[in-house]
């Protein structure tokens, strides 16, 4: 077993440790045993089922919470049959927890005491639970950004969470100056062991559909190694005769950060993209350094890669939570691509369902601009006064309710997102165009309360300097 370069093809012997090649490649592993179904452990309904075909001695003990093994539920879209893999079903809610089980187990054996790691939140939550669990300290970064549910999450098994203002990558950037300073890295995106235990979902759709291998298999890909790890496995039960090809695989981006699609589209490498705002947080990853061996994956598979917006990602969140699957918003991300691709899936698609909804529920009801965009629509309303009103309701009320959940109703301080200022900017054009719209001067009112505004700061000023 030894690491290769991905990038320059350098040779390493293996050290769990080590996550990157001196010229920045990120590094596979090499060398293992390949899967065998007569090396099944069958004493444990986990992913370490697989042992044989992973990383990691045979006298070692894993450290486990019953990861794997997942339910795989039939059912029906568009009245063609289908699968969905309850990945969100694992320990800690997402399918991360197969990637955290073996890279705590190994870096454990390693003699490792402290962890660090960057993520939106799922890969964060897993390794919290499992360094817990191993007696290892855990620090995550987190983006500012991310779910304020799922950075609780990780504070509960007792990791310490770093929250990051700016884009995801900033976390990232806080994340490898930690590991200058001398923590090990337990990245769920660099570290070559960790992309190891999502192969494990391969072996396992295979043995539940009956040792055959999913006509299609749709999934959710921001940094894509999901996707590479299922591919890892299904390329090694197509390398020992167990089945004839893969699943065509498709990767499901959101609209508004989809540096895969667009290299796929163009025909190019993987090149950074702008990281646009989407309820998919998950897979808000403006710049994968492992793109280009996903779109060689995906294309190897047949399959595609496609991105879709969040008002598809929403319908289909709540489209699940209505037959009983209650999934975060990046999950349903792959669900809404089953219209997409409705002509072109074949007789056993099978759907990955990565993260519990525990995390990121679905719109509250009082989701004032789905309610007010619905109105219009019901109503056939297009421009004046009536749509101004909606649109000025729903802007208010999605700041004011920003505000007050992020404070506890005004009991603790927050930071507000950059693009607040902006929300409310368009909350402020709304009013004046309904006061254009009832012939009201709206450009008097503006100044009016610019005025009013002004002298509120200049108050304040005085009042502040006059403490000093
Ligand atoms: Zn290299």
């Amino acid at each position: 077993m030894h690491l290769r370069c991905v990038r320059c093809d350098r040779r390493y012997p293996f050290d769990p440790l080590l996550w990157r090649c001196d010229c920045g490649g990120p590094l596979e592993i090499e060398g293992l045993s390949p899967f065998d179904p007569a090396s099944l452990d069958g004493s444990t309904a986990t992913i370490w089922r697989y042992r044989a075909a992973l990383p990691v001695p045979p006298e070692v003990a894993p450290v486990t919470l019953g990861e794997g093994q997942t339910p795989l539920i039939p059912d029906r879209w568009d009245g063609r049959p289908l699968y969905f893999k309850a990945e969100h079903l694992n320990p800690t809610g997402s399918f991360k927890d197969r990637g955290a089980s073996l890279l705590t187990t190994v870096l454990k054996e390693a003699g490792v005491e402290r962890v660090v790691e960057d993520s939106s939140g799922n890969a964060g939550a897993a390794l919290a639970a499992y360094a817990g669990r191993a007696g290892l300290r855990a620090t995550v970064y987190v983006p500012a950004h991310a779910s304020p549910v799922k950075r609780r999450q990780i504070a509960a098994y007792g990791a310490e969470v770093v929250p990051i203002p700016g884009p995801r990558s900033a976390a990232t950037e806080a994340a490898l100056a930690a590991v200058a300073a001398g923590a090990a890295y337990a990245s769920h995106v660099y570290a070559p062991v960790y992309v190891q235990g999502m192969k494990t979902l391969a072996f396992e759709l295979w043995e539940q559909l009956g040792r055959r291998a999913p006509s299609d298999l749709l999934l959710p890909a921001g940094h894509g190694t999901l996707l590479l790890g299922v591919y890892k496995g299904f390329a090694e039960l197509r390398s020992q005769g167990f089945i004839g090809r893969l699943p065509r695989l498709y990767g499901v981006q959101a609209t508004a950060c989809a540096p895969l699609v667009r290299a796929w589209e163009q025909g190019r490498p993987v090149a950074a993209v702008a990281e646009g705002e989407t309820v998919a947080e998950g897979v808000r990853i403006s710049n994968p350094p492992w793109g280009d061996r996903v779109l060689a994956a995906v294309r190897e598979s047949d399959g595609a890669l496609l991105a879709l917006d969040d008002r598809a990602t929403l319908a289909a969140q709540e489209t699940l939570a209505r037959r009983g699957l209650y999934i975060e918003p990046t999950s349903a991300l792959a669900v809404a691509a089953l219209d997409a691709l409705r002509d072109r899936l074949g007789e056993r698609p099978v759907v990955v369902l990565t993260g519990s909804g525990f995390k990121t529920p679905p719109p509250a009801p009082d989701d004032w601009q789905r309610q007010a965009a619905d109105f219009a629509a019901r109503h056939g309303l297009r421009h004046g006064p009536a749509v101004h009103a909606l649109d000025l309701v729903s802007e208010v009320g999605e700041v004011a309710k920003e505000l007050l959940l992020a404070t506890g109703y005004g009991t603790r301080p927050y930071r507000p997102r950059p693009a607040l200022a902006g929300e409310l900017g368009d909350a402020l054009y709304s009013l004046l165009l309904l006061a254009e719209s009832c012939d009201v001067r709206a450009g008097d009112a503006l100044v009016a309360a610019l005025d009013k505004y002004r002298a509120r700061l200049a108050a304040r000023s005085a009042a502040g300097s006059s403490k000093e």
